[in-house]
């Protein structure tokens, strides 16, 4: 009896299934087509060749074992490639990304704060009454950013599932308070708001709230001035589940801190749910009071880590699919493989691909995107930070980090200091004045000077020649 190539791939991948991740599953087997059973040999159609090389060299045991099992060990395996040039003709329209990231800035604020900070306007009790039975507070939720939409891989499993716990049952598990972090674009933001949704869904009455620790800031700033600090602390005495995104801000801003603090103990000792993300874990966060720090170890610190490649994958796809867009798989292989370290960055590669296809009427093909992707990546591969530079700086001389911001004068530490506000002139869009208050609170005519001082040295000192060449490169690989 003939065997039918369906049911034989049917049950291969049965197997494949138990073997691997749903993420890896999905990505490279739930795409494959078995088309023909001929001789012993199993043909499936794979997308790409890339598709096909990266099957060869990660899956090849786990596929022989199951075309053995399947077909007994006469039995092999062949590919067929598509060729796929359906793309090649039509240029594709797209819509414009009408989902609005930065939720700060443009959406209407109902929250009872003043979020518009500096502005010297005078709003009649900004500030719910404590007391008042009903009250509503726009929780500045982006629903974009649910966990529908949240990618999960090994890469933030972790952090997912307690994010998930905490929101199934906030402030009553031990994860309080949750403190998420991790570099840059890896997805705080989001993993915070769509707890904050899931809480909203699953408990229309309890109150989430989501604030940023700059307008943290900024409102309990206004409300010194105002004379209304107490308002402001039952104001946030009253929330269900608290968000604070980038608590980092909040170093060395020792007012706002203890009254974070406050905050803090009155909601935990009423079970109510805490949330926090930082750009670092709490043993290494710098400028924070001990006491608020001890308090970020009582629940769970979970990072977000960069995403393996199934996993951009599947951050891209979902992204296409949500747009109702396609892209040549190439193309989205290309992107995954070349962005690595940043799911921003990967989605404004993204981004710039479909834009510029749709602008000139080009087709989307991995020409047009390899000559993108080299833009992008050249110009914004990494954000460098004035802190990555004296991170670097520090490091390379064997210092510690404080030392850049302590007042000493002595000559290694007067000239790391130098070098890294020289640094920060060249390879951050930062003005001087801003270097000089990161760099041991200095004016901007210093960090001029030390520009100077250094490009001189430059010239004259081999030794210093060396160690600015070395530096450069490390802070620029
Ligand atoms: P961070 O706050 O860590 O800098 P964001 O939360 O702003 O990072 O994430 C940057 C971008 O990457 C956002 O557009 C976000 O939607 C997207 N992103 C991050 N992680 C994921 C993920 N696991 N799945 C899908 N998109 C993600
Ligand atoms: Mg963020």
């Amino acid at each position: 009896m003939k065997k039918n190539y369906s049911a034989v791939w049917e049950n291969c991948l049965k197997v494949i299934k138990d073997n691997i991740s749903h993420q890896s599953f999905k990505t490279w087997f739930e795409p494959i087509k078995p088309v023909n059973l001929d001789d012993n040999v199993l043909t499936i159609q794979v997308p790409s060749q890339f598709f096909y090389e990266w099957l060869e060299e990660h899956y090849i045991t786990l596929l022989k074992k199951t075309i053995k099992k399947e077909l007994g060990s006469a039995g092999r395996l062949e590919y067929s490639i598509i060729m796929d040039n359906s793309y090649s003709s039509e240029p594709y329209a797209i819509k414009f990304p009408t989902s609005n990231k930065n939720i700060t800035s443009n959406q209407p604020v109902t929250m009872p704060l003043d979020l518009n900070n500096g502005s010297s306007k005078e709003i009649p009790n900004p500030f719910i009454i404590p007391g008042l039975k009903k009250i509503k507070v726009n929780s500045q939720l982006n629903e974009n950013y649910s966990f529908d939409n949240f990618i999960e891989g090994d890469c933030n499993r972790l952090a997912r599932s307690a994010g998930y716990a905490v929101a199934n049952n906030p402030g009553k598990t031990a994860f309080n308070p949750l403190l998420i972090y991790s570099n840059v674009g890896l997805g705080k933001t989001h993993l915070a708001h769509a707890i904050g949704l899931e809480v909203k869904s699953r408990y229309p009455e309890k109150t989430v709230l989501y604030v940023t620790s700059e307008q943290f800031t900024n409102q309990y700033i206004d409300s010194v001035r105002n004379n209304n600090q107490n308002d402001f602390v039952h104001f946030y005495q009253m929330i269900d589940v608290l968000i604070i995104d980038d608590i980092q801000f909040l170093s060395k801003k020792e007012k706002t801190q203890e009254v974070y603090f406050h905050i803090f103990n009155h909601l935990h000792q009423n079970s109510k749910q805490l949330i926090i993300t930082s750009d670092k874990p709490p043993v290494e966060m710098s400028g924070m009071n001990t006491r608020l720090l001890s308090r970020f170890k009582w629940g769970l610190s979970a990072d977000l880590q960069v995403p393996d490649l199934e996993t951009r994958i599947a951050i891209i796809e979902t992204k296409l699919y949500k747009d109702g867009v396609e892209m040549p798989r190439d193309v989205i292989e290309y992107l995954a493989y070349s962005i690595t370290t940043n799911i921003r960055e990967l989605e404004g590669a993204l981004i710039s691909i479909l834009a510029q296809s749709s602008l000139n009427k080009k087709a989307i093909t991995l020409e047009l995107a390899k000559k993108m992707i080299d833009k992008f990546v050249k110009n914004t591969s990494r954000e460098i930070s004035i802190d990555y530079i004296q991170k670097v700086v520090c490091d390379y001389f064997g210092l510690p980090l404080e030392a850049i911001n302590s007042k000493t004068r002595k000559r290694e530490i007067v000239q790391a200091r130098q070098l890294a506000m020289f640094f920060s002139k060249k390879l951050t869009k930062a003005s001087l004045a801003t270097i000089g208050h990161h760099c041991g609170n200095k004016d901007h005519a210093t960090v001029l000077h030390a520009c100077r001082t250094v490009n001189n040295l430059v010239e004259t000192d081999k030794q210093f020649r060396n160690y600015v060449e070395e530096l450069d490169k490390k802070i620029t690989l």
